[in-house]
């Protein structure tokens, strides 16, 4: 079945890549469900509902006219509306869409709320270009894709590149060529206006509290642990923040530039300062902290630590990278990105007795909160930081229990991996199931 899949999506290897990844957990359930084999339901996972692919012109503050390529992939729509990020970054295609769109197909069904799966984006590069240029990017995208989604059909979000600025710019326009301010549209939306409190800090707390859980079920906590975090975007600094909090200390970050050392601890407050108000480089960190080392060759993976979070981009943790952090004695890893260990590394930590959480289970705190950012926008409510907190922090330790508990069920305790999988795989095919042939 899996060359079936890679003779249909020729050069997709990124999805071929996580389509094989969930074709290797599922064996257990066609001896228990041989019905969905019946219902093709393999087969049908496979391929997205809906694929949308177009062009998007818009006018740099230079005057000339620049085409980027948009995405939206519907992947799947039995649990609920689509449910998945823009990603704009200059390496977007089709197969890295696709392997998002089906991953997230798994990773909102394991929060157990009503959402489908899909994602999409375009390789426009926000990197370096005006607010003014961003904006009409998103002008001429959303003038394609508001056909397409809407708050029973379709919920895009944020991803890499699309943080608040895009969200709020993708939203205005919506509402403008619409004529209808439909708050459940999108996620990821300013407070003022619509958004949910926790949902900037959902996917990095989310990925801790899942680390949390892993460690209590062993008698462990974060407090004392020496933690690497790859990345310095949304998902890398709220991770920070929250292993900094539950008293771990977090010694190293990172971007595309390279990654900093900072072994008295990275400060927090700088790097925000940095990252989120000035668009900065990581560069500028060891200007303005004394002690921090910047380092431009090797990888962030050479970093001896007990705990490491990927929180950055696909397979940015190869096999070599996980041998270096096996050696240095790492005990846990867990992806706050999507897809960042590639299929070597994983299977090393797991060699190796590493634990190891996917980021389908692990970073799925994001969509939970988007999810109840949907909630709150359907009934006109908006709830406390607090309370917010409180029901993320019970979805991840649901998400963990439902992971552990599968595994056992399916002789493979402990494998997060294979939970996830299995788990997340069940909840979707019953649900098409139930609705027939469509
Ligand atoms: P951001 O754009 O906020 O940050 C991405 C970070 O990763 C930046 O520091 C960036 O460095 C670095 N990075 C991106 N691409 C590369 C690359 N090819 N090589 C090296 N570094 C890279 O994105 P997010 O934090 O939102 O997303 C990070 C990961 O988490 C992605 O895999 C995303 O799919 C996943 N995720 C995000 C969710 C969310 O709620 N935002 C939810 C669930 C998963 P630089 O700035 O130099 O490019």
């Amino acid at each position: 079945m899996y060359e079936k899949v890679v003779s249909r999506n020729p050069g997709e290897r990124e999805f071929h890549q996580a389509v094989f990844e969930v074709m290797q957990s599922v064996g257990p359930i066609a001896e228990e469900r041989s019905d969905y084999a019946q219902w093709s339901i393999l087969q049908r996972i496979c391929e997205p509902e809906r694929q949308i692919i177009f062009r998007v012109p818009w006018v740099a503050d230079d005057g000339k006219v620049e085409i980027n390529r948009g995405f939206r992939v519907e992947f799947n729509s039995a649990l609920g509306p689509f449910k998945g990020g823009l990603r704009f970054h200059p390496s977007v295609n089709l197969s890295i869409i696709k392997f998002l769109g089906f991953e997230q197909v798994f990773k909102n069904a394991l929060t157990g709320m009503p959402i489908g799966g899909g994602k999409g984006g375009a390789d426009f590069d926000p990197k370096g270009r005006s607010d003014g240029e961003v904006m009409r990017f998103c002008q001429s995208f959303m003038t394609e894709l508001y056909r397409h989604v809407g708050e029973y059909t379709d919920v895009p979000a944020g991803d890499i590149g699309v943080g608040g600025r895009e969200i709020g710019y993708l939203f205005g326009q919506y509402k403008r060529i619409t004529n209808r301010y439909e708050s459940g549209v999108i996620t990821g939306k300013g407070l003022t206006w619509g958004g949910s409190q926790v949902r900037t800090e959902a996917t990095g707390y989310g990925t801790v509290f899942f680390v949390e859980q892993m460690l209590q079920a062993r008698g462990e906590h974060l407090e004392g642990k020496r933690v690497v975090v790859s990345g310095a975007g949304n998902v890398a600094i709220y991770a920070v923040e929250k292993a900094q909090a539950l008293g771990a200390v977090v010694v190293a970050v990172s971007d595309s530039g390279g990654y900093v050392v900072d072994e008295a601890g990275i400060d927090l407050e700088l790097l925000k300062e940095i990252k989120e108000v000035e668009r900065g480089r990581l560069t500028e960190y060891v200007e303005r902290r004394s002690g921090a080392t910047h380092v431009t060759d090797g990888c962030i993976w050479d970093v001896p630590c007990d705990i490491a979070l990927p929180c950055a981009t696909q397979n940015e943790l190869d096999e070599s990278a996980a041998k270096t952090l096996a050696a240095n004695g790492v005990t846990l890893v867990a992806e706050g990105a999507n897809m960042p260990s590639t299929p070597a590394a994983v299977q090393l930590f797991q060699a190796a007795g590493v634990l190891f959480a996917p980021g389908k289970a692990s970073n799925a705190g994001g969509v939970a909160t988007s999810a109840l950012e949907m909630q709150q926008n359907a009934s006109r409510d908006s709830w406390h930081f607090d309370e917010t907190e409180a029901r993320l922090q019970e979805i991840m330790s649901e998400i963990h229990d439902t992971c552990l508990a599968t595994s056992d069920h399916y002789g493979a305790p402990g494998n997060y991996v294979v939970g996830a999988n299995l788990a997340g795989y069940v909840r979707v095919a019953d649900a098409m199931v139930a609705l027939g042939v469509i």
